[in-house]
């Protein structure tokens, strides 16, 4: 059976570190819709130029826009074991979207594994990743408080949304690279046993 994880957290939770080990553990294919758009705005894209306007200012990217994203990479990789959703989906009807399109393609996700941080923490892991990720929305103060808003706000009920499903999984993510990463297993494997 495919395995498909949503890897959740806030801003600064962890979930790029954390993505790249579980993407090689267990042989996904890795989608995080902020690299994509990133990549796009690199690229100079018509879609990078839409997705820079929202994400400077620590706003999503229009659900509509990010849906048709994620749906074609996801059908760029037929032959997948399965897949590491990596900040989506962030709103209830991209997460709604999601599990249709994945019932069309006889799949469904496994689990949900949340990253906990608490604010405080993420305020000062997103100012210092600043000095260095040459990020624009992670220098300013005000566009990270944004960041964490926007998630309370519309990234929350994702959490409900697949906790109503029994495929909430929430994990401390405070502590080592490795200690988390061995939580983040545990809860998967969990949810893989149960799921078969
Ligand atoms: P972080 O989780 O550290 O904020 P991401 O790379 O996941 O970093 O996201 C960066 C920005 O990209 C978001 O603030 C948002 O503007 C945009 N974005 C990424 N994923 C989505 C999504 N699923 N829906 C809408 N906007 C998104």
């Amino acid at each position: 059976m495919e395995l498909n994880l949503i890897l959740f957290g806030p801003p600064g939770a962890g979930k790029g570190t954390q993505s790249e080990y579980l993407t090689a553990k267990y042989q996904l294919v890795h989608l995080s819709t902020g690299d994509i758009f990133r990549a796009n705005i690199k690229g100079e894209t018509d879609l990078g130029k839409q997705a820079k306007a929202f994400m400077d200012k620590g706003e999503l990217v229009p659900d509509s826009l990010t849906i048709a994203l994620l749906e074609s990479e996801v059908n760029k990789h037929a032959d997948a074991k399965g897949f590491i959703f990596d900040g989506f989906p962030r709103t209830q009807a991209q997460a709604t979207a999601l599990d249709q399109f994945l019932e069309s393609k006889g799949s469904s996700i496994t689990c949900l594994v949340a990253l906990e941080v608490e604010e405080e923490e993420l305020r000062a892991r997103l100012l210092n990743r600043g000095k260095t990720s040459g990020r624009p929305d992670d220098v300013n103060p005000e566009i990270i408080q944004n960041r964490i808003d926007v998630y309370q706000r519309e990234t929350c009920p994702v959490a409900d949304h697949y906790g109503a499903q029994g495929k909430y999984k929430g994990v401390n993510g405070i502590g080592s690279i490795e200690e988390i990463a061995q939580r983040l297993c545990e809860a998967i494997d969990a949810a893989r046993v149960s799921a078969n």
